[in-house]
């Protein structure tokens, strides 16, 4: 392992100051369960190291609004899956996001590993990226020139690449609360019940018609590793929008959904697979939330 120079941030503004100062040459450290693998292989060879996980205030959850109506969640970048899946905030309000965080890893990756992490690691197997993507979460990215804020769906520039600057850190997550009338599922198929990496993954919200409960009003639906990076899946949410989730428009959408991704053969699956399975998990999506039996 190459040796590097590491740097604890004692506060937000220190960190935000090594970053102006050394921002090309360093590697943020957040909960370590990418990073650190990337640097004993030797595909991330950083000259310097900033360690954020002794910030508390990006630890935090809060609910943006009313009580009663919050009308978005404030992940901080250090919030870890487990925090997550556990909070009653989350479960509450973005349960999409929860479900896609249980699924990863293991309990003692989900302690470690943070959502702030999972984002520019930007992997097309990320699982937190498809429900965020599907949610319209914005980033926040913090640096001494102030505050930006990227939407989710400009943030993937290409294969593990982000429109994230050199010297700016992530701060925090906006995730819109989901509506009372909104149904959604996360469902992802990997090679192991636990411990696996997606092989695919579809996220799904969609509303629906409270007097034809059939009927689906909106849907945003987003796909992992189908793609060169996470995907939103704007065919499939068009075939469905303003129609009765029936047998004709689910064959449809799974039409849809073939034609809109771009699959690869790697060490998980082959292209050919990963077809196959979307069109299973699309239609199983859709028959869920649609109440149709399955
Ligand atoms: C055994 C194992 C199983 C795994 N299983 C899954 C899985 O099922 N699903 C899945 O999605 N992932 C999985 N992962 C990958 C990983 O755990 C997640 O991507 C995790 O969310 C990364 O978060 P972290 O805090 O550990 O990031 P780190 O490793 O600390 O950092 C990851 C990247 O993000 C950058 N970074 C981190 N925080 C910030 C910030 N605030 N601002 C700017 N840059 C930042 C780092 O510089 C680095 O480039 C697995 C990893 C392991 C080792």
């Amino acid at each position: 392992m190459n040796p590097f120079e590491l740097h604890i941030a004692a506060s937000l503004p220190d960190a935000l100051d090594y970053l102006a100062r050394y921002g090309q040459e360093t590697a943020v450290l957040a909960g370590g369960t990418d990073l650190v693998i990337r640097i004993r292989s030797g595909r991330e060879i950083p000259a310097r190291v900033l360690d954020i996980s002794r910030l508390k205030e990006l630890r935090v959850i809060r609910e943006e609004g009313t009580d009663a109506n919050p009308a978005a969640l404030r992940l901080g970048a250090l919030v870890t899956h487990a925090q997550v899946v556990e909070s009653a905030a989350t479960r509450a309000h973005t349960p999409l996001l929860a479900e896609a965080c249980a699924t990863i890893g293991s309990p003692q990756i989900r302690n470690l590993g943070t959502i702030g992490g999972n984002c520019i690691t930007a992997s097309r197997a990320g699982d937190a990226l498809p429900a965020l993507l599907a949610m319209d979460a914005e980033l926040v990215f913090l640096s001494k020139a102030g505050e930006r804020r990227v939407r989710m769906a400009d943030f993937f520039t290409g294969p593990r690449t982000t429109a994230r600057r050199r010297d700016e850190l992530l701060g925090h997550i906006v995730v819109p609360a989901r509506a009372a009338d909104e149904r959604s599922c996360y469902l992802k198929l990997g090679q192991r019940k636990a411990l696996a990496i997606s092989v695919i993954s579809v996220a799904f919200q969609l509303k629906m018609d409270a007097a034809a409960p059939r009927r689906c009003l909106t849907a945003a639906i987003a796909f992992g590793n189908l793609a060169p990076t996470v995907i939103r899946a704007r065919k499939v949410e068009e075939a469905v929008m303003g129609r009765d989730l029936d047998e004709a428009t689910i064959a449809q959408a799974v039409e849809a959904a073939v034609g809109e991704v771009s699959p690869r053969d790697d060490v998980r699956a082959s292209a050919e697979y990963r077809l196959a399975m979307v069109r299973a998990l699309v239609r199983r999506g859709l028959e869920r939330l649609g109440g149709a039996a399955s």
